[in-house]
């Protein structure tokens, strides 16, 4: 609009630094599997950009790096486009980041929300779709819109059923979750490519990653991986009231939903699901990132919508990385 501001000359520049240098680390990412920084150092930059974004909009371009879902993309599998578009998160990297989301998401929800408390479990998300219960595809995310075709791989993951069981099935459904190994399931994996000569993998996400993208599924299937839903997309015959009632029909149809979901009525009880399982991260048989906070009920999620990039009705809070942690306190020694 006309009252916006002009970008300086400085926060033009800036901008322009931070946008290379963010498409430089999603590249590594996501297309090369190699990053060159922890993602706490990748989250930051992400930060700066957005906040010089938010004080002068007429940066904010469609290929902005703040703009789009960074994702995989080999030509060794053939194009899927989404039903519905796989998003990513938004997240909160302290409680200041945290409190402003809920402040945001109850002066815009109409009606008091309910609070979902969920693990981030950092593998690979897939897009299983079930037509009258029977699993026809699976695919990566991708960009959000196209994925790549993995039904073949995805076939011999167990905890992936072929059929929906019940008389209730809905015609048509995108089950979205995520794959991964457990700690132990990354071990054997790793042991096995030790043996086999092959290089060991970096950590569990880059392995479920490298795993579900095999040209030949009988590697896939040699490997344990797991999966667990954490969403849906496209559906007809299905009309939850919130996410935690998905979650429970799912289940009943056999699919793999966590038993560590929780619903809370306010801020309160979410924090303590963050502090619980801050304490208790490394006993969980998998690794995780953070906790995923999601509005409940369907209804304030229609109404808060989403952003070209992740619906404003969930957060994904970061536990600081344990680094980063030692690296502070030893500072504060030193001082
Ligand atoms: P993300 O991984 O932070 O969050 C979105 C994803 O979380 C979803 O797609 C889903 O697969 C997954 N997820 C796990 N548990 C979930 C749950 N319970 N509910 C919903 N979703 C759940 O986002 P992203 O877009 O995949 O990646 C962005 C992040 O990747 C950055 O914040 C950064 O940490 C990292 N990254 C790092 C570098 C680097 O150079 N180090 C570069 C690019 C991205």
């Amino acid at each position: 609009s006309e009252l916006e501001a002009e970008p300086t000359p400085e926060a033009r520049q800036r901008h322009t630094e931070l946008a290379r240098e963010l498409d430089e680390h999603q590249y590594r990412y996501y297309i090369l599997q190699s990053p060159s920084v922890d993602d706490s150092i990748y989250d930051r930059l992400m930060r700066e950009l957005e906040a010089i974004e938010a004080e002068f909009p007429a940066l904010v371009t469609p290929d902005s790096p703040s703009q789009r879902v960074g994702g995989t993309f080999s030509t060794d599998f053939a194009a899927v486009t989404h039903a519905e578009r796989m998003l990513s998160l938004d997240n909160a990297l302290d409680d200041d980041e945290l409190n402003a989301w809920v402040e945001r998401v109850e002066r815009d929800a109409g009606s008091q929300p309910r609070y979902l408390c969920e693990l981030k479990i950092d593998g690979l998300a897939v897009n299983l779709t079930y037509r009258d219960g029977r699993l026809i595809r699976a695919a990566t995310r991708g960009d959000g819109r196209t994925g790549e075709d993995i039904t073949l791989n995805a076939r011999t993951i167990r905890d992936i059923p072929e059929r929906l069981k019940g008389d209730d099935v809905p015609a048509l459904l995108e089950v979205r979750g995520e794959v991964f190994f457990t700690l132990a399931g990354f071990e054997e994996v790793n042991a096995a490519q030790v043996a086999a000569g092959e290089r060991p993998f970096a950590n569990p996400r880059n392995a479920a990653s490298g795993s579900l993208r095999q040209k030949d599924p009988r590697i896939t299937a040699s490997r344990p991986m797991r999966m667990l839903v954490h969403g849906f997309g496209a559906r007809e015959g299905f009309n939850p009231a919130s996410q935690s009632e998905a979650y429970e029909l799912m289940h009943a149809w056999g699919l793999p939903t966590s038993e560590r979901w929780k619903v809370f009525g306010d801020l309160k009880g979410v924090r303590s699901y963050i502090e619980e399982y801050g304490e208790k991260r490394h006993k969980i048989e998998h690794e995780i990132d953070g906790v995923v906070v999601k509005i409940d009920q369907m209804s304030i999620q229609r109404r808060l919508g989403s952003t070209s990039k992740a619906p404003r009705w969930a957060i994904a809070f970061k536990y600081p990385p344990e680094e980063a942690m030692t690296k502070l306190l030893d500072i504060e020694v030193n001082v």
